[in-house]
């Protein structure tokens, strides 16, 4: 992270892509893009048949450059998920009143150049899977700092 924000700073231009598998969705993102964090809670594994994979960063870097084929899940009343109502990839997460985006480290395109910095949500674990210790850090729904941020 820290050599990429280096390089970041070195004014090194780099736009991230992405899409879902079928091209209906397509976009970019002009800022860097926050670790990885894997995410275990339910809505989670449900939309993604496993655990979730996303960055984070700042809401205005991303945009929607082809959505012919994007739609909105309300996963609470305080959160959505976007994906496509074509193919099924799961894509975007936006938090009511959250400055920061959620995209879902699968829908990069290669090479994405982040790295997995953490679990979250892991209290809310299935029990068909072990998640044995990885090195990462590991983070329970009720830590404040569960969720990926830019800037740590
Ligand atoms: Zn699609």
């Amino acid at each position: 992270m820290s050599e990429m924000t280096a390089g970041a700073k070195a004014g090194v231009e780099r736009v991230w892509t992405g899409g879902c598998a079928c091209g209906g969705v397509r976009y970019e993102i002009t800022a860097q893009p926050g670790p990885i964090s894997f995410c275990h809670c339910g809505q989670c594994r449900r939309q993604h048949s496993h655990v979730g994979a996303y960055t984070t960063f700042p809401r205005d870097a991303l945009r929607r450059v082809k959505e012919d084929t994007l739609a909105w899940y309300a996963s609470s009343d305080r959160a959505r998920r976007g994906f496509c109502s074509r193919c099924g990839s799961g894509l975007f997460w936006e938090g009511e009143g959250n400055p920061n985006v959620d995209v879902t480290a699968g829908s990069l395109d290669e090479p994405t150049g982040l790295c997995a910095d953490r679990h979250i949500w892991i209290d809310f674990k299935e029990d068909y899977y072990d998640l044995p210790d990885d090195g990462l850090l590991r983070r329970a729904s009720t830590d404040p700092d569960n969720h990926s941020k830019v800037e740590s």
